[in-house]
Protein backbone atom coordinates (compact mmCIF):
# COMPACT_ATOMS: atom_id res chain seq x y z
CA UNK A 1 0.00 0.00 0.00
CA UNK A 2 1.26 3.31 -0.64
CA UNK A 3 0.58 6.70 1.36
CA UNK A 4 -2.84 7.12 3.08
CA UNK A 5 -4.88 9.03 2.39
CA UNK A 6 -5.40 12.42 4.22
CA UNK A 7 -9.30 12.65 5.12
CA UNK A 8 -8.59 15.64 6.57
CA UNK A 9 -8.98 19.54 5.44
CA UNK A 10 -6.14 20.75 4.52
CA UNK A 11 -2.75 19.38 3.92
CA UNK A 12 -4.45 17.12 2.24
CA UNK A 13 -4.11 14.52 -0.92
CA UNK A 14 -2.77 16.22 -4.01
CA UNK A 15 -2.23 14.30 -7.74
CA UNK A 16 1.28 13.17 -8.44
CA UNK A 17 1.51 15.91 -10.79
CA UNK A 18 1.32 18.12 -8.17
CA UNK A 19 4.36 16.71 -6.56
CA UNK A 20 6.17 16.43 -9.32
CA UNK A 21 6.04 20.30 -10.34
CA UNK A 22 8.48 20.58 -7.17
CA UNK A 23 11.03 18.90 -9.08
CA UNK A 24 12.66 21.79 -9.77
CA UNK A 25 13.99 25.40 -7.98
CA UNK A 26 13.07 28.84 -9.18
CA UNK A 27 15.16 32.07 -8.51
CA UNK A 28 12.21 34.47 -7.13
CA UNK A 29 13.52 37.34 -8.93
CA UNK A 30 13.80 35.84 -12.57
CA UNK A 31 11.30 36.36 -15.09
CA UNK A 32 9.90 33.10 -15.70
CA UNK A 33 8.70 33.10 -11.83
CA UNK A 34 6.97 36.34 -11.84
CA UNK A 35 5.08 35.62 -14.69
CA UNK A 36 3.83 32.81 -12.53
CA UNK A 37 2.84 34.96 -9.84
CA UNK A 38 1.34 37.46 -12.39
CA UNK A 39 -0.96 34.18 -13.49
CA UNK A 40 -1.66 32.91 -10.34
CA UNK A 41 -3.29 36.31 -9.81
CA UNK A 42 -4.91 36.21 -12.38
CA UNK A 43 -6.54 33.28 -12.28
CA UNK A 44 -7.53 33.78 -8.64
CA UNK A 45 -9.31 36.84 -9.64
CA UNK A 46 -11.14 34.82 -11.82
CA UNK A 47 -12.30 31.90 -9.88
CA UNK A 48 -13.76 34.69 -7.35
CA UNK A 49 -15.29 36.47 -10.41
CA UNK A 50 -13.45 39.30 -9.90
CA UNK A 51 -12.80 42.12 -12.32
CA UNK A 52 -9.35 43.20 -12.45
CA UNK A 53 -8.84 46.86 -11.24
CA UNK A 54 -11.90 45.99 -9.11
CA UNK A 55 -10.53 43.38 -6.84
CA UNK A 56 -6.94 42.92 -6.49
CA UNK A 57 -5.30 39.33 -5.57
CA UNK A 58 -2.67 39.42 -2.52
CA UNK A 59 -1.27 35.96 -2.11
CA UNK A 60 0.47 35.96 1.14
CA UNK A 61 3.31 34.05 2.55
CA UNK A 62 2.62 31.41 5.50
CA UNK A 63 -0.21 29.37 6.56
CA UNK A 64 -4.15 30.10 6.29
CA UNK A 65 -4.15 32.16 9.22
CA UNK A 66 -1.07 34.23 8.78
CA UNK A 67 -3.50 35.30 5.63
CA UNK A 68 -6.36 35.91 8.09
CA UNK A 69 -4.61 38.25 10.28
CA UNK A 70 -3.25 40.23 7.49
CA UNK A 71 -6.69 40.67 6.49
CA UNK A 72 -8.02 41.47 9.31
CA UNK A 73 -5.27 43.87 10.29
CA UNK A 74 -4.93 45.43 7.24
CA UNK A 75 -8.80 46.50 6.15
CA UNK A 76 -10.02 46.78 10.10
CA UNK A 77 -8.83 50.52 11.09
CA UNK A 78 -7.52 51.00 14.20
CA UNK A 79 -10.80 52.85 15.09
CA UNK A 80 -13.07 50.46 14.44
CA UNK A 81 -15.24 47.27 15.36
CA UNK A 82 -15.98 44.29 14.50
CA UNK A 83 -18.73 41.58 14.68
CA UNK A 84 -17.22 38.43 14.48
CA UNK A 85 -19.48 35.16 13.99
CA UNK A 86 -18.36 32.26 15.25
CA UNK A 87 -19.82 28.75 15.48
CA UNK A 88 -16.35 26.88 16.23
CA UNK A 89 -12.93 27.04 15.98
CA UNK A 90 -11.79 29.41 13.15
CA UNK A 91 -14.48 31.92 14.37
CA UNK A 92 -13.16 31.88 17.66
CA UNK A 93 -9.66 32.26 16.22
CA UNK A 94 -10.64 35.04 14.08
CA UNK A 95 -11.67 37.35 17.40
CA UNK A 96 -8.58 36.38 19.12
CA UNK A 97 -6.56 37.62 16.24
CA UNK A 98 -8.46 41.04 17.06
CA UNK A 99 -7.56 41.09 20.56
CA UNK A 100 -4.05 40.40 19.52
CA UNK A 101 -4.28 43.46 17.44
CA UNK A 102 -5.91 45.50 19.51
CA UNK A 103 -9.43 46.11 17.74
CA UNK A 104 -12.55 46.01 19.47
CA UNK A 105 -15.02 43.60 18.59
CA UNK A 106 -17.72 41.19 19.74
CA UNK A 107 -18.24 37.76 19.13
CA UNK A 108 -21.84 36.75 18.17
CA UNK A 109 -21.11 32.65 19.45
CA UNK A 110 -23.31 30.04 18.23
CA UNK A 111 -21.55 27.15 20.45
CA UNK A 112 -20.48 24.34 18.29
CA UNK A 113 -22.28 24.31 15.07
CA UNK A 114 -25.37 26.69 14.86
CA UNK A 115 -25.40 29.21 12.13
CA UNK A 116 -25.32 32.33 12.28
CA UNK A 117 -28.81 33.89 10.77
CA UNK A 118 -29.56 37.29 9.35
CA UNK A 119 -31.99 38.37 11.73
CA UNK A 120 -29.93 37.84 14.53
CA UNK A 121 -27.15 39.68 12.86
CA UNK A 122 -29.30 42.43 12.03
CA UNK A 123 -30.49 42.84 15.38
CA UNK A 124 -26.78 43.17 16.54
CA UNK A 125 -25.79 45.49 14.10
CA UNK A 126 -29.19 47.92 14.92
CA UNK A 127 -28.25 47.77 18.80
CA UNK A 128 -24.26 48.77 17.95
CA UNK A 129 -23.61 51.31 15.70
CA UNK A 130 -19.96 51.20 16.71
CA UNK A 131 -19.71 47.85 14.82
CA UNK A 132 -17.63 48.88 11.18
CA UNK A 133 -17.11 45.19 10.10
CA UNK A 134 -18.26 41.48 10.14
CA UNK A 135 -16.29 38.64 10.01
CA UNK A 136 -17.79 35.53 8.61
CA UNK A 137 -16.63 32.14 8.62
CA UNK A 138 -17.51 30.60 4.92
CA UNK A 139 -17.56 26.59 6.09
CA UNK A 140 -16.48 26.38 9.94
CA UNK A 141 -14.16 23.75 9.12
CA UNK A 142 -14.35 22.15 12.96
CA UNK A 143 -18.12 21.26 12.39
CA UNK A 144 -18.13 21.30 8.90
CA UNK A 145 -21.49 23.41 8.29
CA UNK A 146 -21.86 25.86 5.42
CA UNK A 147 -23.10 29.02 7.01
CA UNK A 148 -25.36 31.56 5.31
CA UNK A 149 -22.59 34.06 3.73
CA UNK A 150 -25.17 35.47 1.03
CA UNK A 151 -27.86 35.93 3.91
CA UNK A 152 -25.00 37.39 5.98
CA UNK A 153 -24.22 39.58 3.21
CA UNK A 154 -27.13 41.01 2.56
CA UNK A 155 -27.93 41.80 6.47
CA UNK A 156 -24.73 43.23 6.79
CA UNK A 157 -24.39 45.75 3.57
CA UNK A 158 -28.38 46.30 4.73
CA UNK A 159 -27.04 47.88 7.41
CA UNK A 160 -24.06 49.56 5.60
CA UNK A 161 -21.44 48.03 7.13
CA UNK A 162 -18.43 45.61 5.72
CA UNK A 163 -17.86 41.94 5.12
CA UNK A 164 -14.49 40.42 5.46
CA UNK A 165 -15.11 36.47 4.76
CA UNK A 166 -12.45 33.41 5.81
CA UNK A 167 -13.24 31.52 2.90
CA UNK A 168 -10.14 29.03 3.97
CA UNK A 169 -12.18 25.64 3.33
CA UNK A 170 -14.43 26.28 0.69
CA UNK A 171 -13.02 28.43 -1.85
CA UNK A 172 -12.95 26.77 -5.00
CA UNK A 173 -15.50 24.37 -4.19
CA UNK A 174 -18.58 26.31 -3.38
CA UNK A 175 -19.35 29.21 -5.55
CA UNK A 176 -18.20 32.53 -3.53
CA UNK A 177 -19.02 35.25 -6.46
CA UNK A 178 -17.96 38.65 -5.18
CA UNK A 179 -20.57 39.92 -8.24
CA UNK A 180 -23.24 37.98 -5.99
CA UNK A 181 -21.90 37.94 -2.85
CA UNK A 182 -20.64 41.36 -1.48
CA UNK A 183 -17.82 41.66 0.31
CA UNK A 184 -14.64 43.55 1.04
CA UNK A 185 -12.13 40.92 0.93
CA UNK A 186 -11.54 36.80 0.88
CA UNK A 187 -9.21 34.97 2.14
CA UNK A 188 -7.99 31.38 1.46
CA UNK A 189 -4.78 29.23 0.84
CA UNK A 190 -3.48 26.99 -1.64
CA UNK A 191 -4.17 23.99 0.56
CA UNK A 192 -7.68 23.38 0.42
CA UNK A 193 -10.28 23.38 -2.60
CA UNK A 194 -7.73 24.25 -5.30
CA UNK A 195 -5.88 21.42 -4.16
CA UNK A 196 -2.01 22.58 -3.63
CA UNK A 197 0.75 22.01 -0.95
CA UNK A 198 0.87 24.56 1.97
CA UNK A 199 2.93 27.13 1.75
CA UNK A 200 1.09 30.68 1.55
CA UNK A 201 -2.63 31.99 1.33
CA UNK A 202 -3.96 35.09 -0.54
CA UNK A 203 -6.58 37.98 -0.40
CA UNK A 204 -8.85 38.89 -3.00
CA UNK A 205 -10.08 42.41 -2.07
CA UNK A 206 -11.61 45.43 -2.97
CA UNK A 207 -9.40 47.57 -4.55
CA UNK A 208 -10.51 50.56 -3.01
CA UNK A 209 -10.15 49.08 0.22
CA UNK A 210 -6.38 48.30 -0.05
CA UNK A 211 -5.82 51.59 -1.19
CA UNK A 212 -7.25 53.11 1.92
CA UNK A 213 -5.51 50.33 3.91
CA UNK A 214 -1.78 52.18 3.60
CA UNK A 215 0.32 52.39 6.43
CA UNK A 216 -2.17 51.00 8.93
CA UNK A 217 -1.14 47.71 9.24
CA UNK A 218 0.27 46.67 12.79
CA UNK A 219 3.05 44.56 10.82
CA UNK A 220 5.74 44.38 8.07
CA UNK A 221 5.34 41.16 6.98
CA UNK A 222 1.62 41.18 7.04
CA UNK A 223 0.40 44.05 5.69
CA UNK A 224 -1.54 43.68 2.44
CA UNK A 225 -1.29 46.98 1.18
CA UNK A 226 2.63 46.88 0.98
CA UNK A 227 2.31 43.07 -0.11
CA UNK A 228 0.10 44.88 -3.41
CA UNK A 229 2.19 47.46 -3.99
CA UNK A 230 5.21 45.65 -3.94
CA UNK A 231 3.56 42.91 -6.14
CA UNK A 232 2.37 45.63 -8.56
CA UNK A 233 5.16 47.73 -8.65
CA UNK A 234 8.02 44.66 -9.39
CA UNK A 235 6.08 41.28 -10.28
CA UNK A 236 7.62 40.15 -6.86
CA UNK A 237 6.53 38.97 -3.48
CA UNK A 238 8.17 41.48 -0.80
CA UNK A 239 10.57 38.38 0.88
CA UNK A 240 11.04 35.07 0.14
CA UNK A 241 8.17 33.22 -1.36
CA UNK A 242 7.60 29.40 -0.87
CA UNK A 243 8.98 29.16 -4.81
CA UNK A 244 7.63 25.09 -5.24
CA UNK A 245 4.80 25.20 -3.72
CA UNK A 246 3.62 27.95 -6.01
CA UNK A 247 4.70 25.78 -9.09
CA UNK A 248 2.79 23.27 -7.64
CA UNK A 249 -0.08 25.44 -7.07
CA UNK A 250 -0.17 26.54 -10.49
CA UNK A 251 -0.09 22.60 -11.55
CA UNK A 252 -3.50 22.69 -9.66
CA UNK A 253 -5.00 25.37 -11.00
CA UNK A 254 -4.75 23.66 -14.64
CA UNK A 255 -6.20 20.76 -13.04
CA UNK A 256 -9.29 22.62 -11.22
CA UNK A 257 -9.47 24.30 -14.54
CA UNK A 258 -9.73 21.16 -15.91
CA UNK A 259 -12.39 19.30 -13.80
CA UNK A 260 -14.66 22.32 -14.64
CA UNK A 261 -13.78 24.45 -12.33
CA UNK A 262 -15.35 25.67 -8.86
CA UNK A 263 -18.51 23.99 -10.44
CA UNK A 264 -16.39 20.71 -11.55
CA UNK A 265 -14.62 20.72 -7.74
CA UNK A 266 -18.09 20.97 -6.40
CA UNK A 267 -19.78 18.35 -7.79
CA UNK A 268 -16.83 15.91 -6.81
CA UNK A 269 -16.46 16.84 -3.68
CA UNK A 270 -20.91 16.44 -2.91
CA UNK A 271 -20.63 13.30 -4.66
CA UNK A 272 -17.78 12.15 -1.90
CA UNK A 273 -19.82 13.84 0.78
CA UNK A 274 -23.25 11.89 -0.62
CA UNK A 275 -21.28 8.11 -0.51
CA UNK A 276 -19.67 8.71 2.45
CA UNK A 277 -22.34 10.10 4.60
CA UNK A 278 -24.88 7.43 3.23
CA UNK A 279 -22.44 4.58 3.42
CA UNK A 280 -21.68 5.54 6.88
CA UNK A 281 -25.82 6.06 8.08
CA UNK A 282 -25.71 2.48 6.57
CA UNK A 283 -23.01 1.22 9.43
CA UNK A 284 -25.14 2.84 12.08
CA UNK A 285 -23.19 6.06 12.10
CA UNK A 286 -25.27 9.61 12.53
CA UNK A 287 -23.92 13.25 11.05
CA UNK A 288 -24.33 16.01 13.55
CA UNK A 289 -25.49 18.21 10.82
CA UNK A 290 -28.85 17.61 9.23
CA UNK A 291 -28.74 17.39 5.43
CA UNK A 292 -29.22 20.77 5.07
CA UNK A 293 -26.21 22.43 7.00
CA UNK A 294 -23.89 19.86 5.48
CA UNK A 295 -21.10 20.99 3.37
CA UNK A 296 -19.32 19.42 0.49
CA UNK A 297 -16.37 19.88 2.55
CA UNK A 298 -16.19 17.75 5.76
CA UNK A 299 -18.22 15.43 7.94
CA UNK A 300 -18.65 15.54 11.55
CA UNK A 301 -20.28 11.97 13.04
CA UNK A 302 -20.97 11.48 16.17
CA UNK A 303 -18.63 8.37 17.91
CA UNK A 304 -20.89 5.38 18.50
CA UNK A 305 -22.34 4.62 22.05
CA UNK A 306 -21.06 1.23 21.97
CA UNK A 307 -18.40 0.64 25.11
CA UNK A 308 -16.32 -0.46 23.05
CA UNK A 309 -15.61 2.28 20.67
CA UNK A 310 -12.43 4.01 21.12
CA UNK A 311 -11.28 6.94 18.68
CA UNK A 312 -7.64 6.41 19.11
CA UNK A 313 -8.08 2.61 18.25
CA UNK A 314 -10.39 3.28 15.26
CA UNK A 315 -8.40 6.12 13.61
CA UNK A 316 -5.41 3.34 14.27
CA UNK A 317 -7.60 0.74 12.57
CA UNK A 318 -8.67 3.53 9.33
CA UNK A 319 -5.04 4.30 8.79
CA UNK A 320 -4.08 0.37 8.69
CA UNK A 321 -6.37 0.71 6.05
CA UNK A 322 -4.97 3.67 4.28
CA UNK A 323 -7.02 6.36 5.54
CA UNK A 324 -6.19 9.25 8.00
CA UNK A 325 -9.53 11.12 9.79
CA UNK A 326 -9.40 13.95 11.86
CA UNK A 327 -10.93 14.05 15.85
CA UNK A 328 -13.67 16.22 16.42
CA UNK A 329 -13.92 19.69 17.82
CA UNK A 330 -17.34 19.65 19.57
CA UNK A 331 -17.33 20.16 22.99
CA UNK A 332 -20.31 18.42 23.86
CA UNK A 333 -20.74 15.01 22.60
CA UNK A 334 -17.64 12.81 21.44
CA UNK A 335 -17.32 12.97 17.27
CA UNK A 336 -15.12 12.56 14.72
CA UNK A 337 -14.28 13.99 10.73
CA UNK A 338 -14.27 13.02 7.95
CA UNK A 339 -12.69 15.19 4.88
CA UNK A 340 -14.30 15.02 1.27
CA UNK A 341 -11.87 17.52 -0.27
CA UNK A 342 -8.25 16.12 -1.73
CA UNK A 343 -7.62 14.32 -4.71
CA UNK A 344 -9.87 11.27 -4.49
CA UNK A 345 -13.57 10.50 -5.62
CA UNK A 346 -15.88 8.32 -4.64
CA UNK A 347 -14.65 4.96 -5.48
CA UNK A 348 -12.03 5.91 -2.32
CA UNK A 349 -15.18 7.06 -0.72
CA UNK A 350 -16.49 3.86 -0.81
CA UNK A 351 -13.63 1.97 0.17
CA UNK A 352 -13.10 4.80 3.31
CA UNK A 353 -16.92 3.09 4.46
CA UNK A 354 -15.82 -0.31 3.58
CA UNK A 355 -12.45 0.29 5.87
CA UNK A 356 -14.85 2.07 8.71
CA UNK A 357 -17.34 -0.89 8.59
CA UNK A 358 -14.02 -3.56 8.88
CA UNK A 359 -12.27 -0.69 11.66
CA UNK A 360 -15.59 -1.51 13.73
CA UNK A 361 -15.88 -5.15 13.47
CA UNK A 362 -12.50 -5.41 14.85
CA UNK A 363 -13.04 -3.40 17.61
CA UNK A 364 -16.03 -5.56 18.45
CA UNK A 365 -18.08 -2.66 17.62
CA UNK A 366 -21.47 -4.09 15.91
CA UNK A 367 -23.80 -0.76 15.67
CA UNK A 368 -21.96 2.76 15.56
CA UNK A 369 -25.64 4.28 16.56
CA UNK A 370 -24.89 7.26 18.29
CA UNK A 371 -25.77 8.04 22.47
CA UNK A 372 -29.22 9.68 23.24
CA UNK A 373 -27.70 13.15 24.11
CA UNK A 374 -26.10 13.58 20.52
CA UNK A 375 -29.48 13.05 19.35
CA UNK A 376 -30.84 15.36 21.60
CA UNK A 377 -28.05 17.92 20.59
CA UNK A 378 -29.07 17.76 16.77
CA UNK A 379 -32.73 18.06 17.83
CA UNK A 380 -31.35 21.39 18.97
CA UNK A 381 -30.18 22.30 15.53
CA UNK A 382 -33.21 21.23 13.74
CA UNK A 383 -35.37 23.65 15.71
C1 LIG B 1 -7.71 25.76 7.44
C2 LIG B 1 -8.47 26.94 7.90
C3 LIG B 1 -7.83 28.13 8.34
C4 LIG B 1 -6.34 28.29 8.37
O1 LIG B 1 -5.68 27.32 9.07
P1 LIG B 1 -4.10 27.12 8.93
O2 LIG B 1 -3.87 25.92 9.77
O3 LIG B 1 -3.44 28.34 9.44
O4 LIG B 1 -3.81 26.92 7.46
C5 LIG B 1 -8.63 29.21 8.66
N1 LIG B 1 -9.96 29.15 8.60
C6 LIG B 1 -10.61 28.04 8.18
C7 LIG B 1 -12.10 28.06 8.11
C8 LIG B 1 -9.88 26.90 7.83
O5 LIG B 1 -10.53 25.79 7.42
Amino acid sequence: MGEPYLLTPGPLTTALSVKQAMLRDWGSWDGDFRAMTAELRRRLLELAGATAGEYECVPMQGSGTFAVEAMLGTFVPKDGKVLVLANGAYGQRAAQTLSYLGRAHVVLDKGDYLPPRGAEIGELLDADPDITHVVAIHCETSSGILNPVAEISETVYGRGRKLLIDSMSAFGAIPLDVSEIRCEAIVSSANKCIEGVPGFGFVIARRSELEAAKGRCHSLSLDVFAQWENMEKTGQWRFTPPTHAIAAFMEALRLHAAEGGVAGRGARYAKNRDVLVEGMRALGFETLLSDRWLSPIIVTFFSPAHPRFEFQAFYAAMKKRGFIIYPGKLTVVDSFRVGCIGHMDEHVMRRVVEAAGQSLKEMGVDTAAPPADAMQERARLAA
